[in-house]
């Protein structure tokens, strides 16, 4: 670039490093690979983990999507696809899923399945689900290793005792492959059934604990449960157990955001601003 920052920002040593990190992440299915995460020039904590995977994979062809919260407009989607787009000359990006190659996600995985030749990075604050249960992170590995999830499977009793159920609305534990278990990111319970058997490779990057691990595609991912408590995802019906459906689109199958009017009243719409629109489109004909 003519200011002589390397295309994607990083410079090619580090980019190696992270693609090498990528490889052991989608070798061993949600094991944790540490890597040296560089510094950004924006604080940790806002997708830095993520960008740098980004950075490490994106080429001159590529078609980006940067998502925040299902929406393409919030401030941190904004600001990471400015810098993207800066850094990344020759990039085209867009806010449809169908023509993204490379989509980098906080907190949502899009509505519609991804395909095979579609790659998902999502930006993870806190990588290990056994942070809740062991502090120290030398015996969490040697848990990891042992697949040894007593602990955090009676965390979740616990919560069965107290409230009558796994009370955990987000960053669900999920076992990935029969072994390890992961932090899917702070992504709904609606959708960590995305994760299992996806035909899109997942990585997951934590820039502040300099972690990175994956979903490779076709892997099994199953949220941890009892026989006699099975995971369930949120409920959207309504006080007649009906389901409510998006004041947009009228979609009543997709994960909603609630939020209050102009009027005061309740209402509720697609958390997935593009498929929301895409679905407006289909019913306008
Ligand atoms: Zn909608």
């Amino acid at each position: 670039m003519s200011q002589g920052i390397n295309f994607g920002f990083l410079d090619e040593y580090a980019k190696r490093e992270v693609r090498r990190s990528i490889l052991k992440a989608i070798s061993i299915p949600g094991y944790q690979v540490p890597y040296s995460s560089r510094e950004m020039p924006m604080g940790r904590g806002f997708g830095t983990g993520g960008l740098q995977v980004t950075l490490a994979l994106i080429g001159a062809d590529e078609t980006m999507k940067v998502i925040d919260q299902g929406s393409d407009d919030s401030v941190n989607a904004v600001n990471l696809r400015k810098f993207i787009e800066l850094t990344c000359p020759g990039i085209d990006t867009t806010t449809h899923l169908e023509e993204a190659s490379l989509i980098q996600s906080r907190h949502r995985i899009p509505e519609v399945p991804l395909r095979a030749d579609q790659i998902l990075v999502l930006q993870v604050p806190y990588p290990d689900a056994l942070v809740i249960v062991e502090p120290n992170e030398s015996k969490r590995k040697i848990m990891h290793g042992e697949a040894d999830y007593s602990r955090l499977l009676v965390k979740l009793y616990e919560d069965i005792v107290k409230f009558d159920e796994i009370t955990i609305s987000h960053r669900y534990p999920t076992c990935i492959n029969d072994h390890y278990i992961i932090d899917p990111s702070p992504i709904p319970r609606y959708d960590v059934p995305k994760l299992h058997d996806s035909e899109a490779l997942i990585l997951l990057g934590a820039g502040r604990e300099k972690k990175i691990y994956a979903v490779p595609p076709y892997t099994k991912a199953e949220p941890l449960a009892f026989d006699d408590m099975p995971f369930r995802i949120e409920d959207f019906s309504d006080e007649n157990g009906q389901r409510r459906v998006c004041c947009q689109c009228g979609s009543s199958d997709s994960f909603l955001d609630e939020f209050i009017n102009e009027q005061g009243e309740r209402v509720y719409q697609c958390s997935d601003s593009d498929y929301c629109e895409l679905q407006q489109e289909q019913n306008n004909g």
